[in-house]
């Protein structure tokens, strides 16, 4: 059985006032699952300090390259010299805003990879591709494409998040995620055989709450989610970190 992962992605939120909130995070009673914060790269060694070990903490991106010339950008290696042990890749805001293709998702998994940290591999239709019936292709494809050729299973997470489910207090019917999350699945087995493509986390994320968390955990092939907004909020994470 695949262990659970309860992961919190803080997007581009929080200055160090908010690690009050990791604070109660970590303080609530361990749970049966794994937890996880992603946090802005400022917070990242803060936040591995102040978690002392209870939680694990995780950047949001990272360049493919070891280093060099690249203002701004941040390698896999610099995350794991701050503590981290997991980066999300490929998100749909990074996918938007800085044109991220599958490519170099795959580029950056591998660096990633390459360096130590588990890569969280982000995928998922839009409303026009949802509606058009090609969810199934569309995320096929992203797994596919994201996934780097030679990648190791046991350093791989993948998280399915509709990009029209996300901030948007809609998702998906429970019949909608079992589908995706089962092709996805399937596709990891075509890759990696079953019994590796099992052990891959595979986390719903969009619009998780307290309020639908248990329900979404109870779907086949769930093994996690990752969180945004509602996890902002140590009351509201813990809420769904119990549920899992
Ligand atoms: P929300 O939970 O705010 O919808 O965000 C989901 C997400 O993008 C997590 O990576």
């Amino acid at each position: 059985m695949t262990r659970k992962l309860a992961a919190g992605n803080w997007k581009m939120h929080g200055l160090k006032a908010d690690l009050a909130e990791l604070a109660a995070i970590c303080a609530a009673p361990q749970p049966g699952c794994d937890v996880l914060l992603c946090l802005p790269a400022t917070l990242v060694h803060r936040g591995v300090c102040a978690a002392e070990g209870r939680i694990a903490i995780g950047g949001q991106d990272c360049h493919a390259a070891p280093q060099g010339a690249h203002t701004g950008d941040i390698s896999a290696a610099m995350l794991v010299d701050a503590g981290a042990s997991h980066v999300i890749l490929g998100h749909s805001e990074r996918r938007a805003d800085h044109a991220e293709t599958d490519a170099m998702v795959a580029e950056k998994a591998r660096a990633a990879q390459a360096a130590g940290l588990m890569a969280i591999v982000c995928l998922g239709e839009t409303l026009a591709e949802r509606e058009a019936g090609h969810t199934l292709a569309v995320v096929g494809r992203q797994l596919a494409a994201s996934v780097p050729e030679g990648a190791d299973p046991a350093r791989l997470v993948v998280a399915y998040e509709p990009v029209w489910a996300i901030g948007s207090g809609r998702t998906p019917t429970e019949a909608q995620i079992a589908e995706v999350h089962s092709a996805l699945r399937e596709g990891l087995a075509r890759r990696f055989g079953t019994g590796a493509a099992e052990q891959v986390p595979l986390l719903y994320g969009g619009s998780v709450k307290p309020a639908n968390a248990a329900a979404i955990f109870a779907l086949p092939h769930v093994d996690g989610a990752l969180v945004g907004g509602a996890s902002l909020k140590a009351a509201d994470f813990l809420a769904i970190v119990a549920a899992l």
